[in-house]
C-alpha cells in the first residue's frame, strides 16, 4: 500500500473565510510549489526556531516570518512530517475524532484538506477519500484550501464526481492567490484558467487574499479578480490582513477591513489566531 506524506491531523475550527467558526477537521499534506518567503519579512533571513532542536510538532514555536505553514513543505522540517496508508489517515482521524456526523449534535464536522499545497498531492486525496467512503464515513462537507496553481487530475477529478455531486455534499473550494507581498510571481501564482477547471468540478467556493494594505496590493487584487472573473471563476472575495501572529495582523487590520468594505469585499480575520495564537495543531 502506498504511504503518503503529511504534516498534522487535528480538530480546530475553521479560522478563515466563509466558513470561519466551523468545526473541522484538518488534513495538512506535505509539500509545496511555493516559498511565499515575502510575508511580514523584513528580516528575509530571520529564523525564528532552530527545526533540528524541536522533535514533535507541538513544540514548535509560532513562525512569525515567511509562510507561517512552512513546517509543512521545508526541508530542515521534514523530520517533523509522517508517513501513512490512505487507511492509516482515515483510521487515525476516525479513532481520535468520530465519525464526521457527530453523534450527539449530529451536525458535521467539516474536512479541511491543507497544506501545503494539497493539489500537488491529487494521488493522496483519491486514495484518502476513496477510503473515507469504503468506510461509510465520507465527509459530507469537503474544502480544499490550495494556492490554486495546480492543475487537476483525471483521477482525482473522477472521484469528485463520483463522491460530491449529491446536493446532500459539497467541495469547497477555498483559494488564495498569491500577490506579489509573497515574493512569488504574477505568471507563477495567477492561474485563472486552473481555478476555472477547478470550479467546473465545483461551483462552490472563495477567492482569498493577503494584502498589506498598499496601493499595488489593491491594484493586483483588482486586476487578479477581473482575471479570475473572465474565466468563469464568480467566487466571491475574501479579503485577510498580512501577518502570522496577532500582533502583526492587529497593526493594519482595521484599516484592511475598511478598505474592503469600500471595495466591496468581504473580510476575513485569522479566527483561530486569537484563540490559540496560530500554534501547530490548531
Ligand atoms: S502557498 Fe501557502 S503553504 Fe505554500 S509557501 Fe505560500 S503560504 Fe506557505
Amino acid at each position: 500500500m502506498t504511504d503518503f506524506r503529511y504534516s498534522e491531523i487535528f480538530k480546530s475550527i475553521q479560522g478563515e473565510g466563509f466558513y470561519t467558526g466551523t468545526s473541522s477537521v484538518f488534513l495538512r499534506l506535505w509539500g509545496c510549489n511555493f516559498e511565499c518567503r515575502g510575508f511580514s519579512n523584513d528580516q528575509p533571513d530571520r529564523h525564528d526556531t532552530d527545526p533540528v532542536t524541536i522533535s514533535d510538532l507541538n513544540d514548535l514555536p509560532v513562525i512569525s516570518h515567511g509562510c507561517d505553514s512552512r513546517y509543512s513543505w521545508a526541508a530542515e522540517y521534514r523530520h517533523l512530517s509522517k508517513l501513512a496508508s490512505a487507511d492509516e489517515i482515515c483510521t487515525e482521524i476516525g479513532d481520535r475524532f468520530g465519525p464526521f456526523c457527530h453523534q450527539n449534535s449530529g451536525q458535521w464536522c467539516h474536512l479541511v484538506i491543507t497544506g501545503g499545497e494539497p493539489m500537488l498531492s491529487q494521488t493522496a486525496m483519491t486514495s484518502i477519500l476513496d477510503s473515507f467512503a469504503a468506510e461509510h464515513n465520507l465527509p459530507r462537507y469537503l474544502t480544499i484550501e490550495t494556492n490554486g496553481t495546480q492543475g487537476l487530475r483525471p483521477a482525482f477529478r473522477d472521484i469528485i464526481t463520483q463522491l460530491y455531486q449529491s446536493p446532500d455534499t459539497e467541495l469547497y473550494w477555498s483559494v488564495s492567490p498569491k500577490l506579489s507581498i509573497s515574493g512569488e510571481t504574477w505568471d507563477q501564482a495567477i492561474k485563472p484558467d486552473v481555478v476555472a477547471a477547478y470550479a467546473e468540478i465545483s461551483q462552490t467556493g472563495q477567492l482569498k487574499y493577503v494584502v498589506d494594505n498598499s496601493e499595488q496590493c489593491w491594484h493586483e487584487v483588482e486586476t487578479a479578480t477581473r482575471e479570475y472573473r473572465a474565466a468563469g471563476v464568480n467566487w466571491d472575495v475574501w479579503i485577510m490582513p498580512v501577518g502570522a501572529t496577532a500582533d502583526q495582523q492587529h497593526k493594519h487590520q482595521e484599516d484592511i477591513c475598511q478598505q474592503a468594505l469600500k471595495r466591496g469585499y468581504h473580510f476575513s480575520a485569522r479566527v483561530h489566531n486569537w484563540i490559540f495564537g496560530n500554534k501547530p495543531g490548531t
